[in-house]
């Protein structure tokens, strides 16, 4: 076996915004960090983000705090949220964006020099600070630069720009490595010529983000195949939530080949409506109870809100993502869509074309190029696309640990912080606030070990066998296999869900991982794309089975999992997590139940009791009652 050996403390698996803002923390916390990303460095779904961060600064309306984006962050999640979470990061979002702004970000301004902040659906006051509509790229951008700045301070103290910190890019992780029950490293191969690499260390970091490429229609990049969420489960570590899966209401339903691209939220912040083919603003007839007394009842009030926050209730086409997506999907199957399938979204007649090439640059370009739809003069058509899966990781909410000693996760891998729902501009902070506390928690990690884990040769030459497995065959090709799980789950684990279906995916899964046992590439490990997908295809089945078994045992309606065969959310199944498992080949699923932790006494009493009401169960209510007093 030729295998390269590296070094290092803390590996951080994924370049994007929660794996930067980690290996910064641990470098600089004196940890000699690598950091690992599949594709190009700088190019990772943080970059794509376009709405912004949402922070409670108050720039823009002073009664904004950490408390109304705490209670707005466990409304979107229907409650479902690991409080902790929600709790740190309200408090801690302004500072990470302050920071952002100290490392040399640009966010926008309002009139008198302060960051500017933007509406976005579920959040009570304007929040999300941003740069345009491209506020990823700035947010990567300084990352990356603060990532340089440690390189050159260790340059100047070393003479190796590398000696604390280095990147590791187009470089894919297949298996974490264990000594006994704790981390020691992960094992990998360079895309380009196929070669492995053992990497030591006795803490990682997974930030590798989503699971998107196992739908057709997905807003993700190829990249999103579940590679952290099967290497956590494959270690020995637990997923939860993993029915929740976020389809953004809009994303672009036409020309095919541009089918699922997102249409970025800050349209409809920034004034854009729905429409169906009738020229209804069909969003009046889809307010839920839960937020009756939040949103506009007529099209005036609505409109009065851009101008008049203070008086006026907020448009419902700012409801959170999940119930504009039901909307959606349902005036479609109605029979109420546009030509190709989806809705019209019109910003053309709401600003003038000057502002709209101004706020949103990118839209204009992404239509105008894509579509040839120009929108200063055009409504877009737009649909649900799968978008970001709120499942992931089981961590400790203070330092990002998981169940298994040494292993760390941030940022969309990990799960809890966005409960049944995440809201829009809360990945961002999320990334930075959690990114921040996993590479602390990974440093703290490591300078209580007495003794460092090692890696076995046995576990390298399994790992190894296991990545050269589909060049030894010439079986199953893996693109075939590949499409089929994407229609399954699509079709039967989409947006609206019911046991049949569900079972039928259950059913092709297992067919499908039968089947990729005999998966095989042709070529050699060069630059090998079909290899690349073989070995993706291991984390999708086991992503995807996860995400299918949480589906049918949890029997209600909440966020991002719509049941039409049980359509109400219960307060009973409020209180329970599905907490996913595997055994260390990956050949055994299990989801269990696990109790919902209850809210600290002193966050509880942040709400009403008439709001608890439509989420608590009548003992819970009673306990709350207690504490309120
Ligand atoms: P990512 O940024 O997704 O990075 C993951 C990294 O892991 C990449 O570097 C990848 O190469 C690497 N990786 C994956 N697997 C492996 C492996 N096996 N080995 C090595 N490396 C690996 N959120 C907001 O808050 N506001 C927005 O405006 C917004 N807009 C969005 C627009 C689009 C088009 C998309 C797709 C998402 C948007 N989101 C937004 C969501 C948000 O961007 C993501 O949830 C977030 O960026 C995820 O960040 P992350 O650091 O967890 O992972």
């Amino acid at each position: 076996m030729d295998i390269e050996r590296q070094q290092f403390d803390v590996v951080v698996i994924g370049a994007g915004g929660a794996g930067l803002r980690a290996a910064i923390e641990a470098r600089q916390q004196g940890k000699k960090t690598a950091i690992l990303c599949k594709s190009l460095f700088g190019k990772a779904h943080t970059v794509m983000a376009e709405g912004g961060a949402a922070a409670a600064m108050g720039n823009v309306n002073s009664a904004d705090n950490w408390k109304v984006h705490f209670r707005d962050t466990m409304r979107g999640g229907k409650f479902l949220n690991n409080w902790r979470m929600a709790e740190l990061h309200a408090k801690e979002s302004p500072d990470r964006v302050w920071e952002l702004e100290a490392w040399g970000a640009l966010f926008d301004r309002t009139a008198d020099g302060k960051i500017s902040q933007r509406n976005f659906g579920g959040h009570e006051y304007p929040r999300l600070a941003h740069v345009g509509d491209r506020t990823g790229l700035e947010l990567i951008r300084t990352l990356q630069q603060r990532v340089v700045a440690l390189q050159q301070e260790d340059a100047e103290r070393t003479g190796d720009p590398e000696a604390y910190i280095k990147v590791f890019a187009e470089f894919t992780v297949t298996r974490l490595l264990k000594d006994g029950d704790a981390i020691a490293g992960a094992f990998g191969y360079w895309r380009e010529n196929g070669t492995f690499v053992v990497f030591e260390a006795p803490a990682v970091v997974l930030a590798t983000g989503g699971i998107g490429k196992s739908y057709v229609v997905t807003s993700n990049s190829w990249e999103y195949t579940g590679d952290g969420h099967a290497l956590a489960l494959l270690a020995g570590a637990k997923l939860i939530n993993m029915e929740f899966i976020q389809f953004h209401p809009t994303g672009m339903v036409w020309p095919p080949s541009v089918r699922g691209i997102l249409v970025t939220e800050s349209v409809r912040g920034d004034g854009g409506v729905l429409r169906n083919s009738e020229g209804r603003r069909f969003m009046f007839d889809y307010i839920p109870e839960v937020f009756k007394d939040k949103y506009a009842t007529t099209e005036e009030e609505g409109d009065r809100w851009y101008t008049d926050q203070a008086n006026n209730r907020r448009p419902p086409e700012l409801l959170p993502r999940d119930e504009v997506a039901r909307a959606i999907n349902s005036e479609v199957k109605a029979g109420r869509g546009s030509p190709q399938g989806g809705v019209f979204l019109d910003v053309s007649t709401r600003l003038p074309a000057a502002e709209i090439v101004k706020r949103l640059p990118s839209m204009h370009h992404q239509f105008k190029e894509l579509a040839d739809v120009d929108i200063t003069k055009e409504p877009m058509q737009v649909g649900p696309t799968c978008h970001y899966i709120m499942g992931g990781v089981e961590v400790d909410a203070d330092t990002g640990a998981a169940a298994v000693p040494g292993l760390f996760a941030a940022g969309e891998v990990s799960g809890g912080m966005h409960g049944s729902n995440r809201l829009g501009g809360n990945s961002l902070s999320d990334l930075l606030v959690f990114g921040r506390r996993a590479g602390a928690g990974a440093a703290a990690y490591i300078d209580g070990l007495a003794v460092r884990p090692a890696v076995s040769e046995e576990s390298v030459v399994t790992a190894h066998e296991e990545a050269v497995a589909p060049l030894q065959r010439t079986g199953e090709n893996p693109y075939e296999l590949h499409q089929e799980l994407q229609r399954s789950m699509n079709e039967l684990v989409g947006i609206i869900r019911n046991s049949k279906e569900v079972s039928e995916a259950l059913g092709m899964i297992e067919k499908l991982r039968a089947r990729a046992k005999n998966v095989g590439a042709a070529g050699t490990r060069i630059y090998n794309p079909g290899w690349h997908l073989a070995l993706d295809l291991r984390n999708m089945l086991l992503v995807s089975e996860c995400v299918a078994r949480a589906a049918i045992i949890r029997e209600e309606s909440r966020g991002g999992h719509t049941r039409d065969d049980f359509p109400v959310m219960s307060p009973e199944w409020r209180r329970k997590l599905l907490v996913c498992s595997a055994s260390s080949d990956g050949s055994e699923v299990n989801v269990e139940e696990q109790a919902q932790p209850s809210m600290r006494d002193d966050l509880i009493v942040l709400f009403d009791r008439d709001e608890l009401k439509k989420y608590l169960t009548e003992e819970e209510l009673a306990d709350f009652d207690a504490v309120a007093k």
